[in-house]
Formats: structure tokens, C-alpha cells, sequence
């Protein structure tokens, strides 16, 4: 199975590199499966189908993965809730609503922190509150900047360890973490060494596949290679376009251990 990320892996700024529509066709018509893969948290799966459709990608509604789905993953299986706190956007707490939980701030039992687009004093103020009571703490993805500069779930993270110093970080369900592994093996029946990793970031992208035994490709799109530091792909592909042919996803070598 093929895992794509999205933002600068497949766009950038809402549009296409090329060649990507290109790469889906040629994945469709294959025997290979295939995903995308998101952390962000702003709109759930049924929005990035949209988004994803609108934009000419061949896809149905259960290739989509978010940091959304895996945050209900990952606190009904910790048996966190219903009572819980949602600091996100309008669309992730009815997200979650529609999973079954309760967004609410008296009887909260935890807090989930996505990345909240809509976010204001009122809303910072009750979450600070409920990390002082001492409620804990879960996060859909841990990113502290989303694409280009814009303050995400993991700033916050920070900002909550600063109210309240010792706190610890319950769950985090987005990549590189494991709940979103959970998620793609339920739903398409494949162990994750049979996933490859197609992102265009070390710290998340490829930490990701390394952290679970995942093949990966790297895709620069243009940009100079980053720091790969303890990080190893399997490959790096100057350009998402290349993986039609010099970097087929079925031509990859082995891992080398
Ligand atoms: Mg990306």
C-alpha cells in the first residue's frame, strides 16, 4: 500500500505538482493500494474527500486518513469520554461529536488538542483551566507549525506544558505516532510493512515509517534535501512525478538493515 501526505508531498498552496494526477491514474489502473494521509485537524475526512475529489484525484472516501479519525481511535480505545474537551474548529469537535463524543467543559474528563484554527480568548481560557484541574491531556498530531508558518496542535502542547510545568502529554493519534498506523490497518486489512511512505518531511513523513518498520519515500518537490539526521529513506525522489517511472513504487529496493 502506497501512503501519500498531502501538503507538499502532492500540493502546495491547494495546487497540484505536476505529474500527480498522472501517478493516481497510473496507481488506480495497478494492483497497488493506496492512501492519503493528513494530520490536520481543521476539517475531517469527509471535507479532504471533498477537497481531494475537487481537485481531479481518483479516490473514494475510505482512502482518506486523518489526524481526526485517529484521535476517536485512539481515546475509545484508551477509554477516554464521552465527556471530553475539544479545543479545534467547529468542523473537528463535530467530528468527534458524530464518533460519539460529548464536547463539553464542566464534565470534561480530558482535553483534545487539535489544531484550532478558530481559536480565541474564551476557548484558550477554559482548556488552560482544565490542564491547572489537572484533566488530561491528548492531542490529534504533535506538529508545531503547519504548512509555511501558521501556529498548529503542537505550539499548543507547548504552551499547555508552560501553564502548568510537569505536565505530561497523555496520547498523540496523528503521525509519526501509532494511531494513525492502527487506523489504515483496520480499514484496508495490510500490515505496515506492506506500507510505503511517500512525504516531503524527515520529522514526521519519515520518522513516521522508521518508528513502524515502513518502507519511504522522500519527495523534495524543489526544495534543497532537509537534515536527514538518525533518518534514513529508502529513497529520495527529487520530484513527486518521478515515482510514474524511475521511482515506481513497486521498482523499490529492498530496505537494507
Ligand atoms: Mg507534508
Amino acid at each position: 500500500m502506497i501512503l501519500f501526505d498531502l501538503d507538499g508531498t502532492l500540493y502546495l498552496d491547494g495546487k497540484l505538482f505536476p505529474g500527480v494526477i498522472e501517478l493516481l491514474e497510473k496507481l488506480r489502473r495497478s494492483s497497488l493500494q493506496y492512501g492519503f494521509l493528513t494530520n490536520n485537524s481543521t476539517i475531517g475526512p469527509e471535507d479532504y474527500y471533498q477537497k481531494l475529489k475537487a481537485l481531479g484525484l481518483p479516490l473514494s472516501q475510505e482512502n482518506v486518513f486523518t489526524s481526526c479519525e485517529a484521535s476517536s481511535l485512539m481515546l475509545k480505545t484508551l477509554g477516554i469520554g464521552p465527556h471530553i474537551y475539544v479545543l479545534g474548529t467547529a468542523k473537528f469537535r463535530q467530528f468527534m461529536q458524530s464518533e460519539g463524543f460529548i464536547h463539553c467543559y464542566e464534565k470534561a474528563q480530558a482535553l483534545l488538542v487539535g489544531f484550532d484554527t478558530e481559536l480565541d480568548y474564551r476557548k484558550l481560557t477554559e482548556a488552560t483551566r482544565l490542564v491547572l484541574k489537572g484533566l488530561p491531556l491528548y492531542a490529534s498530531h504533535p506538529d508545531p507549525i503547519c504548512p509555511g508558518d501558521l501556529p498548529d496542535a503542537g505550539m499548543l502542547l507547548e504552551y499547555f506544558k508552560a501553564a502548568k510545568p510537569g505536565t505530561i502529554i497523555q496520547g498523540i493519534a496523528g503521525k509519526p505516532h501509532r494511531w494513525i498506523v492502527e487506523l489504515i490497518e483496520n480499514r484496508f486489512q495490510v500490515h505496515r510493512s506492506e506500507i510505503i511512505m511517500v512525504g516531503d518531511r524527515i520529522n514526521t513523513d519519515m520518522r513516521f515509517a522508521a518508528n513502524f518498520g515502513m518502507r519511504s519515500i522522500l519527495v523534495l518537490n524543489g526544495i534543497e534535501q532537509p537534515e536527514l539526521g538518525d533518518i534514513r529513506p529508502d529513497c529520495i525522489a527529487p520530484h513527486i512525478r518521478q515515482l510514474l517511472d524511475q521511482y515506481w513504487p513497486e521498482n523499490l529496493p529492498l530496505r537494507v538493515s
